[in-house]
């Protein structure tokens, strides 16, 4: 064989090698229980909860690729020996919608409406032709009340945080929450700016969110916790705020600010991963304090 034909060869079995890691690993999913009827999901993108109803499974958030809301699908009619009937998203995120299109077109879908403005602007490329047919077809502002089944979910949209649209699920039956990336539980978050997302509000947002009644929180990404790591990660948004607001008091620069020492409540804290890091890490949350504090960037919806 030639030289450039065996190179070539070389290039095709390690492109075909990296598909079928990325598949096997986009599709495996570990599952948590976290009572009879109620599971987590976690893979690449945020944590999906499967609740069993009498009327069919609640799935929410369906993670970043239609590949693995069909392997959500899978898992869900497997838990709940039940079709599912609903999906709600808890924000407009790539990694937590972008699963959507792998479900039954029909199937209920429920957002906030922020949410859904997001996605038909913010990610209009995504959600156009068959895509929209899985796009939230209920939409409200701040509160709603769900019967599913004989289970009992309570929609609430807090306030503003990662973005201005989220709402968190409360299982009230399990007394489990869903706060989506209300919460990250070690892991630096995203701080969408440009969506209406806030470091100074956050804290505040996350107040409401503990106000609820619940044993266990379902976090946007990372284990499931409590409301100890719900007040951890206050602690965290409230030092980085500081820190934000001490570098526009200051006028500090943007690299002054990114190299702080000041930030010492992400102890622990993991940049997410998938394959390689995905710039979710300390320099990025130090940049969006500066960025928020000195009003160095633009609203696009
Ligand atoms: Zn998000």
């Amino acid at each position: 064989m030639k030289v450039w034909k065996k190179a070539l060869l070389g290039v095709v079995v390690l492109a075909l090698a990296l598909a079928g890691y990325v598949f096997v690993s986009v599709r495996s999913l570990e599952v948590e229980q976290l009572s009879e009827d109620l599971h987590v999901l976690r893979g690449f993108g945020g944590n999906t909860a499967v609740l069993r109803t009498a009327a069919g499974a609640v799935v929410v958030d369906t993670m970043t690729l239609p590949l693995q809301g069909s392997r959500i699908r899978e898992l869900a009619r497997e838990l709940t020996g039940m079709e599912p009937v609903l999906i709600i998203n808890t924000h407009y995120h790539v990694d937590h919608t972008h699963g959507n299109p792998a479900f039954e077109p029909g199937t209920r879908v429920i957002s906030t409406e922020r949410t859904l403005s997001h996605m038909q602007t913010l990610d209009a490329d995504f959600w156009s032709g068959d895509a929209a047919r899985l796009l939230p077809n209920e939409t409200f502002a701040d509160r709603q009340r769900l019967q599913v089944g004989g289970k009992t979910l309570d929609l609430f949209h807090p306030g503003l945080g990662h973005t201005d649209g989220d709402l968190v699920v409360v299982f009230v039956d399990e007394a489990v929450i869903h706060t989506g990336d209300l919460l990250f539980n070690g892991h630096y978050p995203n701080i969408d700016l440009e969506a209406g997302g806030t470091i100074k509000a956050w804290p505040a947002t996350l107040d409401a969110v503990a106000a609820l009644a619940f044993n266990l929180v379902i976090p946007g990404h990372g284990p499931t916790t409590d409301r100890a790591g719900i007040a951890q990660f206050q602690d965290f948004l409230r030092q980085l705020w500081e820190i934000g607001e001490a570098a526009a008091a200051s006028g500090a620069s943007l690299e002054e600010t990114e190299a702080s020492t000041a930030l010492t409540a992400d102890a622990g804290y993991e940049p997410i991963r998938f394959i390689v890091s995905l710039g979710l890490d300390r320099e990025f949350v130090l940049r969006r304090a500066w960025e928020e504090a000195t009003g160095n960037f633009t609203r696009k919806n």
